[in-house]
């Protein structure tokens, strides 16, 4: 076994080759760079370029306990079974530490620790450079090229977060589950919006019918998406693997689709174009925050106060360097 010294003398271009080889260690080590915002990524992401485009992301989002792991665990299966290979990705945008809540139950993610086939990875991304937007779609990149033909991504409900995850998916499950308070209700207006499927589980627990008819009413009522796709409601009971079947369907149904309406392409332009303005805005916050009292900011901040420079002169000179 090497040495974690010898890990970390390991570069980009080692690490990458590794990762794409099949090796888990380096492509941990490629998500802990993404994690840390390394200064190596800038390489790593050179490399990686012209090997990503292959794998088809879908997000997974709900309010905690409603089923997203379990649901996780067995689409996990279910692809393993058609012989693809999987990632899983769950981001923890309320935790400053990996491994926290999210993903905290992994017992059922046990049964897939020794499939080589299948690599699992949790992130932390608050109090990150760049937070979630800057960070998950890096890592997506990093299993993309690793060559996964399934990668999810997986957050909890929690507003902003959920339509961030929701944006950088090819398809985005949004699940809910009876007896978790007014699910429908608490699954506000913008969460009609990033579905492209729903997911009721616990259909075996009371008031399943009752959530996807409020679901259905909803849905009805919303004005029709402008991309012309309708999101199916599909009931599962994803602890005893009932609904999964159904659900891989029409996955593949929207994978279908996404194909044939041009929508794949505007969501991945609309990802790069989200993916570079968060590399750019956070780079830009580094440079206004760097060596207060000597920065540049400062400079232009004195000249601003005492009416020599206006704001907008001075914006444009920082933002040109
Ligand atoms: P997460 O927090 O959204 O990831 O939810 P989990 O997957 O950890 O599930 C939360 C709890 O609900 C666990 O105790 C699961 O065993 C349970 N659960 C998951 N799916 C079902 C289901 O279909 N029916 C019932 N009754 N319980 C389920």
């Amino acid at each position: 076994m090497p040495a974690a010294g010898t890990a970390d003398r390991t570069g980009p271009a080692e690490l990458v080759a590794a990762a794409r080889g099949g090796d888990a260690r380096a492509l941990a080590r490629l998500i802990s760079l993404v994690e840390n915002a390394s200064p190596q990524l800038r390489e790593v992401m050179r490399l990686i370029a012209p090997h990503t485009g292959g794998g088809r992301v879908i997000g997974l989002t709900g309010a905690p306990g409603v089923g997203k792991s379990t649901i996780t665990s067995a689409l996990v299966g279910a692809y393993r079974e058609q012989g693809q290979r999987v990632a899983v990705l769950a981001v923890d945008p309320t935790s400053p530490f990996s491994g926290g809540a999210l993903l905290g139950d992994r017992v059922r993610m046990q049964n897939h620790a020794a499939d080589a086939g299948v690599f699992i990875r949790s992130m932390a991304t608050r109090g990150h450079l760049g937070g979630l937007s800057w960070a998950a779609p890096q890592a997506l990149r990093v299993l993309d090229a690793a060559g996964f033909d399934i990668i999810m991504i997986e957050t909890v409900g929690v507003g902003q977060a959920e339509v961030e995850v929701a944006s950088l998916a090819d398809s985005t499950l949004v699940i809910v589950a009876p007896g978790m308070g007014d699910s429908v209700q608490a699954a506000k207006a913008g969460i009609l919006e990033i579905a492209d499927i729903f997911v009721v589980n616990k259909n075996d627990r009371p008031g399943a019918q009752e959530t996807i008819r409020d679901l259905r009413t909803m849905l009805a009522m919303a004005p029709p998406g402008a991309d012309g796709w309708k999101p199916p409601i599909v009931a599962a009971t994803a602890a005893a693997g009932e609904g999964i079947d159904d659900l891989v369907a029409r996955l593949a149904a929207h994978a279908e689709w996404l194909g044939t309406s041009g929508e794949r392409e505007r969501r991945r332009l609309a990802r790069a174009r989200e993916e570079i303005s968060a590399i750019a805005v956070a780079a830009l916050r580094q440079r206004l925050s760097a060596l207060p009292g000597q920065s540049q900011l400062e400079l232009l901040a004195g000249l601003v106060a005492r009416g020599e420079l206006d704001p907008y002169t001075a914006a444009d000179r920082l933002v040109g360097g």
